[in-house]
């Protein structure tokens, strides 16, 4: 008899209807020949409680991405989070383990893994200025303060933010973070070893944007990053590229927290370039 029943998992937000993990999730479940199923669940403003618990009732729905809006509304209905997840107050993944569904947050750790794969840079001991504050930027941070980064400095257009990131990295962690205020073109200090670009600026369509920093102040040695990944090549890291630092785009970060979470799922590695060619596919690149 033919076994009509796949194991699935989906991402649960609102809105997901064009939520790039979708392609870029089953392409790796397909390439594996896995009878997985990654599926879009939008859910209603007041019905997260109730998927959840359908998470728990159903056997073969074996976890979940989460995203906007219900990242942090979440926890509230989980048996467990990891160490990062409860830092960040923010849960991207869910996983089942027995009974008990366990929080975590790949973001950051996909960020992580880009910089060892695709640049080898281990971020021990390293100097990092971060711009941005929001969620990318949270989970990036938290995951190099637990690297073992030694500095970092948050810059954010609202600097209530920045402050606040940096007090619960002071707090939480064993990093040396301070917030720097952004109202003219930011200068990036000469001993800076890693810059991130965590805003959403240079987002398509947004693609003419970078943000205002001073780009003669990129050198040679410092390795800039961009979390945008659709355009990959942001014009922020056109300019660092001129600068002749070595620079990693946003689609390394979310394929490989796209595979961290396939791992966590099925128990088995994924084909990380296969999840990056559908993702270039799906951003007509
Ligand atoms: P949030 O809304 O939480 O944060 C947005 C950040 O961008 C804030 O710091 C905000 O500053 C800043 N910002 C937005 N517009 C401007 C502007 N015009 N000038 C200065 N600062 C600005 O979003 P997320 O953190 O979730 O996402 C940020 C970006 O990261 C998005 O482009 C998203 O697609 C990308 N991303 C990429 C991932 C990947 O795997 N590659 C994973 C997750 C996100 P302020 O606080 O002042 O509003």
């Amino acid at each position: 008899m033919t076994d009509y029943q796949f194991n699935f998992v989906g991402v649960i937000g609102d809105p997901v209807a064009e939520n790039p993990a979708v392609p870029m999730t089953q392409a790796a479940f397909d390439k594996m020949n896995l009878k997985w199923k990654y599926i879009a669940i939008q859910v209603k403003p007041d019905g997260l409680g109730d998927a959840i618990r359908g998470l728990r009732g159903i056997y073969n729905m074996m976890g979940a991405n989460i995203t906007m809006p219900y990242k942090t509304d979440v926890i509230q209905y989980l048996d467990e989070l990891s160490p990062d997840a409860e830092i960040m107050g923010a849960v991207n993944l869910i996983r089942k383990d027995g009974e008990k569904l366990i929080g975590e947050n790949t973001d950051g750790k996909g960020f992580m893994r880009s910089l060892i794969e695709d640049a080898d840079v281990n971020a021990k001991g390293k100097k990092v200025v971060l711009l941005g504050a929001g969620g990318a930027a949270r989970a990036i941070a938290v995951e190099l303060a637990l690297s073992g980064a030694s500095s970092i400095i948050i810059v954010n257009r609202t600097e209530s933010r920045a402050k606040a990131l940096a007090s619960l990295l002071i707090e939480k962690t064993n990093i040396r973070a301070k917030s720097d205020k952004w109202d003219t073109s930011y200068i990036i200090p000469e001993d800076t070893n890693i810059l991130i670009n965590a805003t959403s600026i240079g987002f398509s369509p947004d693609i003419n944007s970078r943000p205002d920093i001073e780009y003669a102040s990129i050198s040679r040695g410092m390795i800039v990053c961009d979390v945008v990944m659709n355009p990959p090549r942001t014009l922020f890291l056109q300019e660092a590229e001129i600068r002749g630092a070595t620079v990693i785009d946003g689609l390394g970060m979310i394929a490989y927290q796209g595979a961290i979470g396939f791992k966590m799922w099925t128990g088995i590695g994924a084909p990380v370039q296969v999840m990056k060619d559908a993702l270039k596919h799906e951003f007509n690149i």
